[in-house]
């Protein structure tokens, strides 16, 4: 295969890479294996004031249509975009939910109204969106879901309970998702929101993750309401707009080189670094351990080339892109792993410790990539997607 680049894309490459250069975040990059467990709460700060760098180049979503403010880029350029970002670090983390998932579901299914309202909040980085699917029984099982959003007058009035919301605790508005028809079977009753954040009724409780961050959240809602015009698209079809939030949720691209650079960080590491007066390099299985990691992470990428190729075709990925986040997770997983046991005890020391190898970034990588391995459908759905759609197999 050739997985050259033309020169014009390999042009457009080298002004986001020079262009990264002057405007990267000083302070540590802003991403979640740089920062130490005080300044957590200091990130979206740091993604906000990014954020309006790249919105004074159209670039906080320039993949979208130019009409709604973004550059109208190809599926190639988009995935040469993510990949700097993600070779950078760049704290973009924050933007995902409104510029990847908010914002185009809002594109296939919003009215004039909610686009004119939402879409160049988004792109000028005014706006922070997070997204309450999940709840306490109802995950994989998505469709379970039992918060409810009751027709009073002109009003919905919305009432239950959300967890794992990412950004809650600074997010402006929510993508929402709640029973409207209690009677209906379950995949038919469900409606689709956009819900002002500081609607009252609403409460944001932290959840702390293994890492010590808050980055989820539990959201309840008690007798919030909210007008007919929060509704996106039609009543009781919102199951097949969450279908759509999800399937731009799983088919982010370019993401793979972000183990790249960990790779290239851990064998300079490697080459570099003697303990007890021995070099690393040395020491049993190491090398072996870099190269399995080395061809991982070329898998990663080809994978992700591969969806990426397919949209660029105008084909919908479906089973791929389940491979590639199967595969991807589970390579970031394991690079994580590999520079812990490189690093031996020293690996599992925390970013502000004065004995810590690279800023504890792999024992970071190892604990975020373990909830990436759930979060957006766990490993096992992933799986059961593939042997479903891409083996032909019966659903068990
Ligand atoms: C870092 C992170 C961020 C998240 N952010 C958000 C967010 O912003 N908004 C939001 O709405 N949600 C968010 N989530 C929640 C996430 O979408 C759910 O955790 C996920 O869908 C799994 O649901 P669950 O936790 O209820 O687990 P369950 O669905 O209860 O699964 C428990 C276990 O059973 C397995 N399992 C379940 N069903 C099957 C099956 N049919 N076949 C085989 N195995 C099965 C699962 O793989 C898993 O191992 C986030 C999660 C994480 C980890």
């Amino acid at each position: 295969m050739d997985f050259r680049f033309t020169p014009e894309e390999d042009k457009f490459r080298q002004e986001i890479r020079d262009w990264l250069k002057k405007n990267l975040p000083k302070s540590g990059s802003g991403d979640r294996f740089s920062r130490t467990s005080d300044d957590n709460d200091a990130n979206p700060v740091i993604y906000l004031e990014f954020a309006k760098k790249l919105a004074s180049k159209g670039w906080v979503a320039p993949h979208w249509p130019a009409e709604y403010g973004g550059l109208g880029l190809s599926v190639i350029q988009q995935l040469i975009f993510n990949e700097e970002m993600a070779y950078a670090s760049a704290p973009i983390g924050y933007s995902m939910i409104g510029v990847g998932w908010a914002g185009p579901t809002i594109i296939v299914y919003g009215t004039d109204e909610q686009k004119k309202e939402h879409l160049s909040r988004i792109t000028n980085a005014e706006t922070m969106w997070c997204q309450g699917f999940s709840e306490p029984n109802a995950g994989s099982d998505l469709a379970a879901l039992q918060t409810r959003a009751v027709r009073d007058g002109d009003d919905y009035v919305i009432n239950g309970q959300k967890i794992w919301t990412s950004g809650a605790h600074f997010a402006n508005w929510m993508i929402l998702i709640a029973r409207t028809d209690q009677d209906a079977p379950k995949h038919k009753g469900i409606s689709y929101f956009l819900l002002d954040m500081k609607t009252p009724g609403i409460t944001t409780s932290p959840l702390i993750d293994m890492m010590g961050n808050h980055a989820f959240n539990e959201v309840f809602f008690d007798n919030v309401r909210v007008p007919r015009e929060a509704l996106l698209g039609e009543e009781n079809r919102g199951w097949y707009m969450a279908t759509t939030t999800l399937d731009f949720e799983r088919s982010s691209i370019g993401g793979a080189v972000g183990g790249q650079k960990l790779l290239e960080d851990l064998k300079t590491f490697v080459a570099e670094t003697s303990f007890n007066g021995r070099p690393i390099k040395d020491a049993p299985g190491v090398m072996g351990r870099l190269a399995d990691c080395a061809i991982d992470v070329e898998l990663g990428r080809i994978l992700s080339y591969r969806v990426a190729t397919l949209q660029a075709r105008g084909m919908v990925p479906n089973y791929e892109s389940s491979i590639a986040k199967l595969f991807n997770t589970d390579m970031q997983f394991h690079l994580g792993e590999a520079g812990m046991e490189i690093m031996g005890l020293y690996g599992q020391l925390e970013a502000d410790s004065k004995w810590v190898h690279l800023h504890g970034r792999f024992q970071r990588q190892w604990m975020w990539q373990t909830g990436l391995k759930v979060g957006g459908g766990t490993t096992e759905i992933q799986k059961n997607i593939i042997a479903q759609r891409g083996l032909g197999m019966p659903r068990g």
